[in-house]
């Protein structure tokens, strides 16, 4: 078995970063920029806008923290969406999920501009990717990619069986494993909560992709010898000798499954790691107007 290290991915790429950045800079260009926003003080939300931050400072880019009340309208918070779409010195923003229940999500999302989208949750990104034509794709599913390719694990003609459908990981993850693209050309399977029998199919899988949420789910029961496993899965449990009081667990039971596969990628460590740096990534691509051009201005109320 041979183990996934995100941890040594993530700063092979964040150099790699830092290099492009460097040279942007030296020949006249302004370093890019990445604004993120919080909205209220979810402790869990807090630490992953803490280290999206703060990857940005370790490449070079410059980073904007803006946090909001809790008790912020939707109103109030399209308008600070509005002018981030249109403020030229921002190359990317991120509004933090998820958000207070009395604000549409859907609605928040469709409101950030594609071109300064670099989470890729906008219908037009997620559109660009389902056809297989350059946009941003979202960040979690795009780390995943970089660790098959980085690897170079074989998944032309392979069985992916992709656990999860959400918007942000499932469901993208599911599109991308199927196009004709390297990493790509898998046959996919997409299970969810209303499959019956999962087992059933995560015993053909050579690769599995676990994105559920629910700690140690995959047991070696339900893997094949030698199946490559992504894990995605990203659980607080209490535990009170961390200084912490919680650690993370995955969603595959790693102690057991890691004895049968081929390529594991360990949580913490993983997936999480590639996810903050492939935000960067699309940062980088966004001040390099690698997908869109800046000279479209955005207004909300016209959407
Ligand atoms: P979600 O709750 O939106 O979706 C969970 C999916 O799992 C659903 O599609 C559901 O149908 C499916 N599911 C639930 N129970 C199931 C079952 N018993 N059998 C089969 N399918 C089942 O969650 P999400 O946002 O996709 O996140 C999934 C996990 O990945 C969470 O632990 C989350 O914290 C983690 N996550 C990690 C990263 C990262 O950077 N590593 C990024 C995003 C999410």
């Amino acid at each position: 078995m041979q183990l996934i290290d995100g941890k040594k991915l993530a700063q092979e790429i964040k150099i790699e970063i830092a290099d492009e950045v460097k040279k942007m800079v030296m020949s006249g260009k302004r370093t890019p920029h990445l604004v993120a926003v919080l909205v209220g003080d979810d402790g869990a939300s807090r630490t992953y806008v803490n280290s999206k931050v703060k990857s940005c400072e370790e490449v070079g880019f410059k980073s904007t923290f803006i946090r909001l009340e809790r008790d912020i309208t939707e109103n109030e918070l399209l308008a600070q969406i509005n002018t981030l779409n249109n403020d030229d010195a921002v190359d990317g923003f991120i509004i933090q999920l998820p958000l207070p229940k009395h604000i549409d999500e859907e609605k928040i999302l469709l409101a950030i501009a594609p071109e300064k989208d670099v989470d890729g949750f906008h219908p037009t990104n997620v559109g660009r990717m389902t056809l297989n034509l350059p946009g941003y794709i979202s960040a979690t599913p795009k780390g995943i990619l970089e660790m098959l390719n980085r690897y170079n694990i074989e998944t032309e003609g392979k069985h992916c069986v992709v656990i999860g459908r959400s918007n942000i990981v499932g469901l993208p993850m599911s599109l991308l494993m199927q196009r004709r693209s390297k990493p790509g050309n898998c046959t996919v399977t997409i299970c969810h909560s209303k499959t019956n029998d999962l087992s059933k199919y995560t015993l053909q899988a050579d690769i599995i992709i676990a994105a559920l949420g629910k700690p140690k789910f995959l047991t070696a029961d339900m893997v094949k010898k030698g199946a490559v496993v992504i894990d995605v899965g990203i659980t607080r449990v209490d535990d009170p000798s961390k200084k912490s009081g919680f650690k993370l667990l995955g969603d595959v039971d790693f102690e057991h499954v890691s004895k049968k596969c081929s390529y594991i990628s360990p949580v913490p460590g993983g997936v999480g790691l590639m996810t903050v740096v492939s935000l960067l990534q699309n940062t980088l691509s966004a001040a390099k107007e690698e997908f869109y051009a800046k000279s479209m201005s955005f207004d909300v109320d016209n959407l």
